[in-house]
């Protein structure tokens, strides 16, 4: 059965890369009926921080990537890395390396001046050499020397790469804390992660992780490595490029359907189609097709998906989030009308749901003053008799909606003999304080009776 990972190192919040990452490893094991784990790789106690894997955890939470395991924490499973460490000296498919840092370092520096590639020399492999028992010492995995390690990528191909290019990695640190490349080993094989899906920076480590797998007598995983994201200006996506942080995308105002899509179609494709409910995004899913090469982030593609999704999702759903936008912003919900009947009217105005919230304010809450240029176009001194009248009949209006607000300003600017315009403008102004807004007739509705001809009430004095 298949068993997919998201194994992230908590040093600081949730990228998008990463949860790109996160969304096609859990498509895929969606797609296959299979299960997800959420593993958090704290093992560098130096960098990984609570605050780091609270991030991630809001961030996995607010799209919905939920998993069935974990979350796993490795600084939790340091005896069950130690004893396989233990079983492999043993076994002597790992030893004990004494070089000191400076003869590793020296003689990386030599490689490198030499321009080769910076390896081990398997000093300690073999040796026989005496060491005093408080001696400090890493452990080193025994690679193969001979023959080649392959493995078929399910977004590269086949690679494969010659042992004698690999060197012993040190797998335990002379601290006694085992390294990443071990952990992650022990970790997707007593979790049964059938297939790792992980971006391509730890391309060069599968080799490595193969052979350990198989000094471990373990099964061998599938693989998939994600490529790169990258900025407009063809360097990898970074902070300078804008919000690389998921939860910087809520904050902005996205909705976490239209990241979800824009994540899945950066790097992947079915065809030509671009928007992807949740559903079709797991029912079409397949690892082969993940492009081989980077992709450039492209924010006006993320808004415009945003707004897609703004207008399209059910109101209710959309309403869980802009709520959240309101607190944010001080605006009194309780004071207006509901989410669910503003959003239809709100929507196309809007490609954020923090701007949708921004210029809804005046349906909920009294304005201090107009917008000064709107103010002395439309209002003064000329509209104080269409406001007067218009004011005159929406109060007397019997019903409250859109077709007798329609007909009140109608009927206004016939009894005066004005354009629409004449009428519309002002009341625009006098009731939102600015000289844009949805159609007339919505925007009243919505603002309500009472407070409606208040505010006329109001620009007239
Ligand atoms: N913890 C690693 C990282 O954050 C991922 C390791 C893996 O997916 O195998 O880059």
């Amino acid at each position: 059965t298949v068993k997919t990972r998201f194994a992230p190192s908590p040093t600081g919040f949730l990228h998008v890369g990463g949860a790109r990452t996160a969304l096609y490893s859990w498509l895929h094991a969606r797609n296959q009926g299979g299960e997800f784990v959420l593993r958090i790789e704290d093992t560098d106690l130096e960098r990984s921080t609570q605050e780091a894997i609270d991030a991630i955890l809001e961030g996995m939470n607010w799209l919905g990537l939920n998993w069935e395991e974990g979350p796993y924490y490795q600084t939790k499973r340091f005896d069950r890395y130690n004893q396989l460490i233990d079983q492999l000296l043993a076994e002597g498919k790992a030893y004990k390396c004494y070089c000191s840092k400076e003869r590793v370092d020296a003689l990386r520096e030599q490689q490198m001046a030499n321009g080769e590639k910076a390896r081990y020399d398997g000093h300690c492999r073999d040796s026989q050499e005496q060491h005093a028992a408080d001696a400090p010492f890493v452990i080193r995995f025994r690679n193969p020397t001979e023959g080649t390690v392959a493995f078929d990528d399910h977004v590269r191909g086949r690679i494969e790469i010659d042992n004698r290019e690999l060197d012993d990695l040190i797998i335990r640190r002379s601290d006694g804390s085992p390294t990443y490349n071990f952990c992650v080993v022990v970790d997707d094989w007593d979790m049964g992660i059938s297939h790792v899906v992980r971006g391509e920076d730890h391309i060069n480590n599968t080799p490595r992780q193969i052979n350990i797998y198989q000094a471990l007598g373990a099964p061998v995983p599938e693989f998939a490595h994600v490529s790169m994201i990258l900025g407009d200006d063809g360097a990898k996506l970074s902070k300078r490029h804008g919000a690389v942080s998921v939860m910087q995308y809520r904050d902005d105002g996205y909705l976490p359907q239209a990241l979800l899509n824009y994540l899945v179609r950066l790097g992947w494709s079915h065809g030509d189609q671009e928007i992807f409910s949740e559903q079709e995004m797991i029912e079409l899913f397949s690892l082969k097709a993940i492009n081989k090469s980077a992709s450039a982030f492209n924010t006006d593609k993320l808004l415009w998906l945003n707004q897609h999704y703004m207008k399209s999702l059910p109101a209710d759903e959309v309403a869980k989030h802009l709520a959240w936008h309101f607190e944010q912003q001080n605006i009194p919900l309780q004071n207006g009308p509901s989410l669910e009947a503003l959003i239809p009217v709100m929507a196309e105005r809007a490609q954020t749901l923090k701007e949708l919230a921004e210029s809804s304010r005046y349906y909920y809450e009294d304005f201090e003053e107009f917008d000064a240029a709107a103010a002395k176009k439309h209002l003064r001194p000329v509209a104080q008799a269409p406001l007067e009248l218009v004011a005159q009949k929406l109060a007397a209006l019997q019903e409250w909606n859109a077709e007798a607000i329609h007909n009140c300003i109608k009927q206004t600017a016939e009894e005066l003999e004005l354009g629409m315009g004449k009428v519309g403008m002002p009341l625009r102004v006098a009731v939102t304080g600015a000289g844009q807004s949805p159609s007339l007739d919505l925007t009243l509705l919505l603002i309500g009776q009472a407070r409606s001809v208040e505010r006329i009430g109001k620009a007239v004095e």
